[in-house]
Protein backbone atom coordinates (compact mmCIF):
# COMPACT_ATOMS: atom_id res chain seq x y z
CA UNK A 1 0.00 0.00 0.00
CA UNK A 2 2.36 2.41 1.35
CA UNK A 3 4.76 1.74 -1.91
CA UNK A 4 2.02 2.91 -4.22
CA UNK A 5 1.88 6.62 -2.09
CA UNK A 6 5.22 7.34 -4.55
CA UNK A 7 8.08 9.36 -3.44
CA UNK A 8 7.68 10.00 0.62
CA UNK A 9 5.10 6.98 0.96
CA UNK A 10 7.20 5.20 2.82
CA UNK A 11 8.01 7.81 5.38
CA UNK A 12 4.34 9.27 5.81
CA UNK A 13 3.20 5.43 6.46
CA UNK A 14 5.47 4.85 8.55
CA UNK A 15 4.97 7.75 11.01
CA UNK A 16 1.75 5.47 12.61
CA UNK A 17 4.31 2.69 13.18
CA UNK A 18 6.60 1.71 16.26
CA UNK A 19 10.36 3.16 15.79
CA UNK A 20 11.85 -0.29 15.40
CA UNK A 21 8.73 -0.46 12.35
CA UNK A 22 9.82 2.99 10.97
CA UNK A 23 13.26 2.12 11.22
CA UNK A 24 12.91 -0.75 8.97
CA UNK A 25 10.45 0.64 6.79
CA UNK A 26 12.69 3.87 6.33
CA UNK A 27 15.84 1.11 5.25
CA UNK A 28 13.80 -0.82 2.91
CA UNK A 29 12.93 2.26 1.13
CA UNK A 30 16.76 3.40 1.64
CA UNK A 31 18.11 0.33 -0.19
CA UNK A 32 15.58 0.30 -2.90
CA UNK A 33 17.21 3.47 -3.89
CA UNK A 34 20.92 2.24 -3.13
CA UNK A 35 20.59 -0.62 -5.89
CA UNK A 36 19.18 2.06 -8.32
CA UNK A 37 22.21 4.75 -7.19
CA UNK A 38 24.94 2.27 -6.85
CA UNK A 39 25.75 2.69 -3.25
CA UNK A 40 26.48 -0.28 -2.87
CA UNK A 41 30.51 -1.28 -3.02
CA UNK A 42 32.12 -4.52 -2.58
CA UNK A 43 35.17 -5.32 -0.64
CA UNK A 44 38.01 -7.75 -0.97
CA UNK A 45 39.42 -10.00 1.86
CA UNK A 46 42.22 -12.18 0.13
CA UNK A 47 42.09 -16.16 0.62
CA UNK A 48 45.91 -17.36 1.39
CA UNK A 49 47.34 -20.76 1.52
CA UNK A 50 50.00 -20.38 4.12
CA UNK A 51 52.52 -23.04 3.17
CA UNK A 52 52.78 -22.11 -0.39
CA UNK A 53 52.55 -18.30 0.52
CA UNK A 54 50.12 -16.68 -2.18
CA UNK A 55 46.91 -15.75 -2.66
CA UNK A 56 44.50 -18.55 -3.80
CA UNK A 57 41.39 -16.24 -4.03
CA UNK A 58 39.50 -13.52 -2.84
CA UNK A 59 36.03 -13.50 -1.20
CA UNK A 60 33.75 -10.18 -2.24
CA UNK A 61 31.73 -8.73 0.89
CA UNK A 62 29.47 -6.09 0.06
CA UNK A 63 29.06 -3.28 1.52
CA UNK A 64 26.56 0.03 1.43
CA UNK A 65 27.69 3.58 1.27
CA UNK A 66 24.59 5.09 3.23
CA UNK A 67 24.21 8.66 2.38
CA UNK A 68 23.65 9.44 6.12
CA UNK A 69 24.82 6.55 8.01
CA UNK A 70 28.51 6.03 6.76
CA UNK A 71 29.48 2.50 5.57
CA UNK A 72 27.24 -0.30 6.59
CA UNK A 73 28.29 -3.79 6.98
CA UNK A 74 26.04 -6.80 5.17
CA UNK A 75 24.79 -7.71 9.22
CA UNK A 76 23.35 -4.29 8.88
CA UNK A 77 21.13 -4.76 6.17
CA UNK A 78 21.50 -8.34 4.08
CA UNK A 79 18.91 -9.47 6.45
CA UNK A 80 16.54 -7.23 5.20
CA UNK A 81 16.94 -8.12 1.72
CA UNK A 82 16.09 -11.50 1.92
CA UNK A 83 13.09 -10.80 3.92
CA UNK A 84 11.65 -8.16 1.44
CA UNK A 85 13.35 -9.97 -2.10
CA UNK A 86 15.59 -7.50 -2.39
CA UNK A 87 18.84 -9.51 -1.99
CA UNK A 88 17.71 -10.83 -5.65
CA UNK A 89 18.52 -7.71 -7.56
CA UNK A 90 21.04 -6.95 -4.56
CA UNK A 91 22.56 -10.65 -5.01
CA UNK A 92 22.96 -9.57 -9.20
CA UNK A 93 24.64 -6.78 -8.49
CA UNK A 94 27.33 -8.37 -6.37
CA UNK A 95 27.66 -11.27 -8.91
CA UNK A 96 28.33 -9.10 -11.59
CA UNK A 97 30.62 -6.67 -10.47
CA UNK A 98 32.74 -9.06 -8.75
CA UNK A 99 33.02 -10.82 -12.03
CA UNK A 100 33.70 -7.64 -13.49
CA UNK A 101 36.42 -6.76 -10.96
CA UNK A 102 38.08 -10.35 -11.30
CA UNK A 103 38.34 -9.76 -14.95
CA UNK A 104 40.38 -6.30 -14.29
CA UNK A 105 42.87 -8.04 -12.28
CA UNK A 106 43.18 -10.84 -14.80
CA UNK A 107 43.51 -8.57 -17.84
CA UNK A 108 46.40 -7.01 -15.45
CA UNK A 109 47.55 -10.07 -14.97
CA UNK A 110 47.25 -9.97 -11.35
CA UNK A 111 47.05 -13.45 -10.00
CA UNK A 112 43.89 -14.12 -7.73
CA UNK A 113 42.88 -17.53 -7.95
CA UNK A 114 39.72 -16.97 -7.84
CA UNK A 115 36.63 -15.08 -7.06
CA UNK A 116 34.51 -15.80 -3.84
CA UNK A 117 30.99 -14.60 -3.73
CA UNK A 118 28.79 -15.54 -1.26
CA UNK A 119 24.89 -16.65 -2.39
CA UNK A 120 22.11 -16.86 -0.12
CA UNK A 121 18.87 -18.97 0.03
CA UNK A 122 16.87 -16.92 -2.28
CA UNK A 123 18.99 -17.03 -4.72
CA UNK A 124 18.84 -20.86 -4.86
CA UNK A 125 14.94 -20.83 -4.60
CA UNK A 126 14.50 -18.39 -7.10
CA UNK A 127 13.33 -19.62 -11.13
CA UNK A 128 16.37 -21.06 -12.83
CA UNK A 129 19.27 -20.11 -10.58
CA UNK A 130 21.62 -21.88 -12.36
CA UNK A 131 20.50 -20.11 -15.28
CA UNK A 132 21.10 -16.70 -13.90
CA UNK A 133 24.74 -17.39 -12.93
CA UNK A 134 25.58 -18.49 -16.61
CA UNK A 135 24.16 -15.71 -17.47
CA UNK A 136 26.06 -13.22 -15.86
CA UNK A 137 29.44 -15.38 -16.73
CA UNK A 138 28.73 -14.88 -20.03
CA UNK A 139 27.89 -11.23 -20.22
CA UNK A 140 30.96 -10.31 -18.23
CA UNK A 141 33.15 -12.46 -19.70
CA UNK A 142 34.70 -14.22 -16.99
CA UNK A 143 35.43 -17.76 -17.13
CA UNK A 144 33.85 -20.28 -14.99
CA UNK A 145 36.81 -21.81 -13.31
CA UNK A 146 37.48 -18.64 -11.96
CA UNK A 147 34.27 -18.27 -9.56
CA UNK A 148 33.98 -20.00 -6.26
CA UNK A 149 30.33 -19.65 -4.68
CA UNK A 150 29.76 -20.13 -1.22
CA UNK A 151 26.81 -21.35 0.31
CA UNK A 152 26.13 -21.37 3.90
CA UNK A 153 25.66 -24.62 5.67
CA UNK A 154 22.70 -23.51 7.28
CA UNK A 155 21.33 -22.56 3.80
CA UNK A 156 22.36 -25.95 1.83
CA UNK A 157 21.08 -28.09 5.30
CA UNK A 158 17.44 -25.63 5.19
CA UNK A 159 16.74 -25.73 1.36
CA UNK A 160 17.78 -30.00 0.93
CA UNK A 161 15.31 -29.77 -1.39
CA UNK A 162 16.72 -27.59 -3.63
CA UNK A 163 20.21 -26.70 -3.06
CA UNK A 164 21.47 -30.06 -4.41
CA UNK A 165 20.18 -29.39 -7.93
CA UNK A 166 21.56 -25.69 -7.94
CA UNK A 167 25.00 -26.82 -6.51
CA UNK A 168 25.12 -29.94 -9.35
CA UNK A 169 24.19 -27.40 -12.10
CA UNK A 170 26.92 -24.94 -11.10
CA UNK A 171 29.44 -27.56 -10.53
CA UNK A 172 28.47 -28.79 -14.52
CA UNK A 173 29.24 -24.85 -15.51
CA UNK A 174 33.16 -25.74 -13.86
CA UNK A 175 32.08 -22.94 -10.97
CA UNK A 176 33.54 -23.69 -7.64
CA UNK A 177 31.85 -24.58 -4.12
CA UNK A 178 32.41 -23.55 -1.06
CA UNK A 179 30.87 -23.87 1.88
CA UNK A 180 30.79 -21.29 4.12
CA UNK A 181 30.53 -20.96 8.01
CA UNK A 182 30.92 -24.94 8.28
CA UNK A 183 30.20 -26.17 11.71
CA UNK A 184 27.23 -24.08 12.62
CA UNK A 185 24.78 -26.00 10.67
CA UNK A 186 24.85 -29.22 11.82
CA UNK A 187 24.87 -31.56 8.58
CA UNK A 188 26.47 -35.03 8.17
CA UNK A 189 29.82 -35.47 6.81
CA UNK A 190 27.49 -38.77 5.45
CA UNK A 191 25.20 -36.42 3.81
CA UNK A 192 27.95 -33.87 2.52
CA UNK A 193 30.21 -36.48 1.02
CA UNK A 194 27.04 -36.26 -1.63
CA UNK A 195 27.46 -32.31 -2.47
CA UNK A 196 30.01 -31.53 -5.16
CA UNK A 197 31.54 -28.49 -2.86
CA UNK A 198 35.20 -28.26 -3.26
CA UNK A 199 36.21 -26.87 0.47
CA UNK A 200 35.17 -26.16 3.82
CA UNK A 201 35.40 -23.25 5.37
CA UNK A 202 35.57 -23.61 9.20
CA UNK A 203 33.25 -21.22 10.92
CA UNK A 204 35.77 -18.16 12.36
CA UNK A 205 33.92 -19.36 16.15
CA UNK A 206 36.04 -22.41 16.11
CA UNK A 207 39.23 -20.25 14.77
CA UNK A 208 38.78 -17.91 17.96
CA UNK A 209 39.39 -20.12 20.30
CA UNK A 210 42.78 -21.61 19.14
CA UNK A 211 45.09 -22.71 19.62
CA UNK A 212 44.16 -22.67 23.78
CA UNK A 213 40.41 -24.00 23.53
CA UNK A 214 40.86 -27.61 23.55
CA UNK A 215 37.23 -28.05 22.16
CA UNK A 216 37.98 -25.90 19.08
CA UNK A 217 41.64 -27.39 19.04
CA UNK A 218 40.36 -30.56 18.63
CA UNK A 219 37.28 -30.07 16.35
CA UNK A 220 39.65 -27.94 14.11
CA UNK A 221 41.80 -31.20 13.82
CA UNK A 222 38.97 -33.57 13.19
CA UNK A 223 37.37 -31.52 10.93
CA UNK A 224 40.45 -31.22 9.12
CA UNK A 225 41.73 -34.38 8.96
CA UNK A 226 37.94 -36.25 7.69
CA UNK A 227 36.96 -33.29 5.48
CA UNK A 228 40.78 -34.40 3.83
CA UNK A 229 39.93 -37.67 3.43
CA UNK A 230 36.59 -37.01 2.04
CA UNK A 231 39.04 -35.16 -0.57
CA UNK A 232 37.42 -32.07 0.37
CA UNK A 233 39.84 -28.33 0.97
CA UNK A 234 39.51 -26.76 4.22
CA UNK A 235 39.78 -23.46 4.59
CA UNK A 236 40.05 -21.40 8.35
CA UNK A 237 38.21 -18.20 8.63
CA UNK A 238 38.51 -15.53 10.55
CA UNK A 239 42.17 -16.43 11.06
CA UNK A 240 43.78 -12.97 13.20
CA UNK A 241 46.82 -14.40 14.96
CA UNK A 242 50.47 -15.69 14.53
CA UNK A 243 49.38 -18.65 16.91
CA UNK A 244 46.42 -19.70 14.87
CA UNK A 245 48.69 -19.83 11.91
CA UNK A 246 51.06 -22.16 13.47
CA UNK A 247 48.00 -24.68 15.21
CA UNK A 248 46.58 -24.67 11.33
CA UNK A 249 49.41 -25.67 9.41
CA UNK A 250 50.64 -28.22 12.50
CA UNK A 251 47.01 -29.93 11.92
CA UNK A 252 47.19 -29.91 7.96
CA UNK A 253 44.67 -26.87 7.32
CA UNK A 254 46.74 -25.07 5.01
CA UNK A 255 44.01 -22.49 3.76
CA UNK A 256 43.20 -19.16 5.60
CA UNK A 257 41.18 -16.30 5.53
CA UNK A 258 41.72 -13.62 8.22
CA UNK A 259 42.71 -10.02 9.73
CA UNK A 260 46.40 -11.33 10.07
CA UNK A 261 46.67 -11.69 6.17
CA UNK A 262 44.48 -8.89 5.41
CA UNK A 263 41.14 -7.05 6.30
CA UNK A 264 38.27 -6.63 3.42
CA UNK A 265 39.68 -3.49 1.33
CA UNK A 266 38.08 -2.03 -1.62
CA UNK A 267 39.45 -3.03 -5.19
CA UNK A 268 42.28 -0.69 -5.34
CA UNK A 269 43.82 -1.41 -2.49
CA UNK A 270 43.51 -5.10 -3.40
CA UNK A 271 44.96 -4.15 -6.23
CA UNK A 272 47.99 -2.96 -4.83
CA UNK A 273 48.34 -6.07 -2.13
CA UNK A 274 48.05 -8.27 -5.62
CA UNK A 275 51.14 -6.90 -7.23
CA UNK A 276 53.36 -6.92 -3.85
CA UNK A 277 55.43 -10.39 -4.50
CA UNK A 278 54.61 -13.16 -2.64
CA UNK A 279 55.45 -14.52 0.75
CA UNK A 280 57.74 -16.65 0.73
CA UNK A 281 56.79 -19.55 2.93
CA UNK A 282 58.48 -19.97 6.16
CA UNK A 283 61.03 -22.19 6.53
CA UNK A 284 59.74 -23.47 10.19
CA UNK A 285 56.46 -24.08 8.16
CA UNK A 286 57.99 -26.72 5.49
CA UNK A 287 59.78 -28.60 8.09
CA UNK A 288 57.63 -30.84 10.15
CA UNK A 289 54.82 -30.37 7.42
CA UNK A 290 56.21 -33.50 5.16
CA UNK A 291 55.65 -33.52 1.15
P1 LIG B 1 31.11 -14.67 5.55
O1 LIG B 1 30.82 -15.00 4.14
O2 LIG B 1 31.39 -15.80 6.48
O3 LIG B 1 32.31 -13.63 5.49
C1 LIG B 1 33.33 -13.55 6.44
C2 LIG B 1 33.07 -12.44 7.43
O4 LIG B 1 34.08 -12.49 8.43
C3 LIG B 1 33.18 -11.05 6.82
O5 LIG B 1 32.29 -10.19 7.53
C4 LIG B 1 34.61 -10.66 7.15
O6 LIG B 1 34.83 -9.27 7.19
C5 LIG B 1 34.76 -11.26 8.50
N1 LIG B 1 36.16 -11.56 8.83
C6 LIG B 1 37.16 -11.84 7.98
N2 LIG B 1 38.31 -12.07 8.63
C7 LIG B 1 38.03 -11.94 9.94
C8 LIG B 1 38.83 -12.06 11.14
O7 LIG B 1 40.03 -12.35 11.13
N3 LIG B 1 38.18 -11.86 12.32
C9 LIG B 1 36.85 -11.56 12.39
N4 LIG B 1 36.32 -11.37 13.59
N5 LIG B 1 36.07 -11.43 11.27
C10 LIG B 1 36.66 -11.62 10.08
P2 LIG B 1 31.31 -9.22 6.75
O8 LIG B 1 31.99 -8.62 5.57
O9 LIG B 1 30.72 -8.31 7.78
O10 LIG B 1 30.21 -10.19 6.20
C11 LIG B 1 29.35 -10.87 7.07
C12 LIG B 1 28.51 -11.88 6.33
O11 LIG B 1 27.60 -11.23 5.45
C13 LIG B 1 29.32 -12.80 5.43
O12 LIG B 1 29.91 -13.84 6.20
C14 LIG B 1 28.26 -13.29 4.48
O13 LIG B 1 27.52 -14.35 5.06
C15 LIG B 1 27.35 -12.07 4.36
N6 LIG B 1 27.64 -11.38 3.09
C16 LIG B 1 28.64 -10.53 2.77
N7 LIG B 1 28.55 -10.13 1.49
C17 LIG B 1 27.48 -10.77 0.96
C18 LIG B 1 26.86 -10.79 -0.33
O14 LIG B 1 27.32 -10.17 -1.29
N8 LIG B 1 25.75 -11.57 -0.48
C19 LIG B 1 25.24 -12.31 0.57
N9 LIG B 1 24.14 -13.06 0.35
N10 LIG B 1 25.79 -12.32 1.78
C20 LIG B 1 26.90 -11.57 1.98
MG1 LIG C 1 31.55 -16.13 2.75
MG1 LIG D 1 31.89 -17.54 6.84
MG1 LIG E 1 29.11 -15.60 8.20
Amino acid sequence: QARECGGNGYRHYASALSDYARERIVLIADLHRALAEDELVLHYQPQIDMRRGCVIGLEALVRWRHPQRGLLGPDQFIHIAEETGLIIPLGEWVLRHACRQALIWQAAGLPFGRIAVNVSGAQIQRRNPVETVAAILAETGLAADRLELEVTETVVMDLRQEAPAFLAGLKRLGIALAMDDFGTGYSSLAYLKGLPFDTLKIDKGFISGLPEDEASAAIVDAITALAGRLGFKVLAEGVETEAQRRFLLGVGCDLAQGFLFGHPAPAEETTTLLRQPATPPRPEDQGHLGP
